[in-house]
């Protein structure tokens, strides 16, 4: 099945969603087990608001009983793509797979706001596109942050003055570097440490080094510069050898998810071109919905063979690039003689963990990464109440559905608390995707809580008694 999407204007909706590769919508069995892990139907108390009420939606457009409307597109919109449902649900429906493809049929095929056509034109197909124009906006930032017009916004009355949208996104900034981490380290092979410093150590241990490739992303690659260093750093000592692609591109996940398929499907063979003939044993993210993404681009091509960006590569490639992608928690505790053998802190500390919905949820990964960081000598750690559920980041969501967002992270930030009132020893809380970093951070700082947030990886890095 394929859709040619110059042929929008004649196909009727029941006909675009009939050549979406839809089927999988009839594996629901609408049994409502979903119901109750659904953040915005425990929000909004609303059955359109929920997984079942979504999928009859969607149903509903695939067999032409329902038009495009905005009876139809709001709950669709209001969906946060977190995929707790998907983890409910006994049937297997591959819920997250057909919101994507519906809301970019809704995309191609319904007249969007002025505000929404400038967004996507300046961001997501502007701005995520070119490295330089990130490293622009990074450094703007920085300059931004350190003229400490942040603070001045949310810490005095200027916070009761200006509307609260603008004061909470001040909370979300990203901290910016300035730099691009692939440009720094674009394309060299980076040698295991403990070879390059002549000790003893993980290069020894393994006998044949693995060869693996870093994904940087768009945001990431220009911000919060630790969480990729420390990924480098644990992936060198535990003896890989690492090679940052420096042709490699933002991963689409922000326009998939709503409903900018085309220019995802253009970042896909950017970044299958750019990691493949590099003989590498494994492609790491650190960001858990990038490598939902990347593990699932094969979606993105199910409905244009006949487009304009046919492909024409075999589903082979698609799947050999795909099983390639795991998540640095994942495969650091695939090695746990290696993280055994490096010099950890023993010091004790009780830490929190709050589980990625893209981690958990999309890519089902859930217990390696909290067996490994409860393992780190001296670390008690301490899976939050709710870790599970979403905390209304979700790529944009907490920017075009600031209340919805915001009603979701009041659920998440009650939750710190009551572990943290459970746990009063605990520092620190560490999540593994950025998006879920800067929401919980957002929500700790404008609630005054004390609890410092990290990547998981800048945890381990700290760790490690390098000196
Ligand atoms: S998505 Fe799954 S759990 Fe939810 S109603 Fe359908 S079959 Fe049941
Ligand atoms: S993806 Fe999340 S918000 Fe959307 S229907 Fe499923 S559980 Fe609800």
């Amino acid at each position: 099945m394929s859709i040619d999407f110059s042929q929008k204007t004649v196909l009727s909706t029941k006909e675009l969603f009939r050549q979406a590769d839809f089927d999988n919508i009839l594996k629901c069995v609408h049994c409502g087990l979903c119901l109750d892990s659904c953040p915005t139907y425990r929000e909004l108390g609303d059955e359109k608001d929920s997984p079942r009420g979504r999928l009859y939606l969607m149903r509903g457009l695939w067999e032409g009983e329902l038009e495009l409307e905005a009876a139809v597109i709001d709950p669709l919109s209001r969906c946060l793509d977190c995929r707790a449902c998907e983890s409910a649900c006994p049937s297997g429906v591959p819920y997250g797979e057909l919101l994507e493809k519906t809301r970019g049929i809704i995309l191609e095929n319904t007249q969007q706001s002025l505000k929404e056509r400038i967004l996507r034109f300046f961001l997501l197909r502007g701005l995520f596109r070119s490295t330089n124009l990130l490293i622009t906006a990074s450094w703007i930032l920085k300059i931004y942050s350190a003229s400490g017009l942040p603070k001045l916004i949310t810490n005095t009355f200027f916070a009761k003055l200006l509307p609260q949208a603008f004061v909470f996104q001040q909370h979300l900034l990203p901290k910016c570097s300035g730099k691009s981490f692939k440009r720094k380290h674009a394309d060299q092979i980076l040698a295991p440490l403990s070879m390059e410093n002549k000790q003893e150590g993980a290069a020894q241990i393994r006998k044949e080094n693995l060869r693996v490739g870093m994904f940087s992303g768009c945001i990431m690659d220009v911000s919060e510069a630790a969480i990729h260093e420390s990924t480098l750093t644990l992936l060198r000592h535990i003896g890989c050898e690492v090679v940052v692609p420096g042709n490699q591109s933002c991963c689409g996940a922000l326009h998939v998810h709503s409903g900018d398929r085309k220019t995802a499907r253009e970042f896909a063979l950017k970044n299958i071109a750019a990691f493949e003939n590099r003989h590498l044993d494994a492609i790491i993210t650190n960001a858990a919905g990038c490598g939902a993404q990347l593990q699932e681009y094969h979606h993105l091509f199910t409905e244009t063979n006949a487009g304009k960006q046919k492909d024409t590569r075999p589903a082979a490639d698609w799947k050999k690039f795909e099983n390639k992608v795991t998540d640095i928690l994942e495969f650091l505790s695939a090695y746990p003689d290696l993280l055994a053998n490096l010099p950890w802190s023993k010091d004790e500390d009780t830490v929190l963990y709050d589980a990625p919905c893209h981690l958990m949820h999309a890519q089902k990964v859930d217990e390696n990464p909290r067996k490994l960081l409860n393992s780190l000598p001296g670390v008690k750690l301490v899976v939050l109440n709710e870790s599970n559920w979403c905390c209304g980041s979700a790529g944009i969501y907490n920017l075009v559905q600031p209340e919805l967002s915001a009603a979701v992270l009041n659920r998440k930030t009650a939750s710190i608390r009551q572990t943290l009132a459970e746990n009063p020893k605990a520092s620190t809380i560490v999540t593994a995707n950025p998006g879920c970093l800067y929401q919980i951070r957002a929500g700790i700082r404008s609630n005054n809580i004390d609890l410092r947030i990290l990547h998981p990886v800048v945890y381990l890095a700290e760790r490690l008694l390098l000196n």
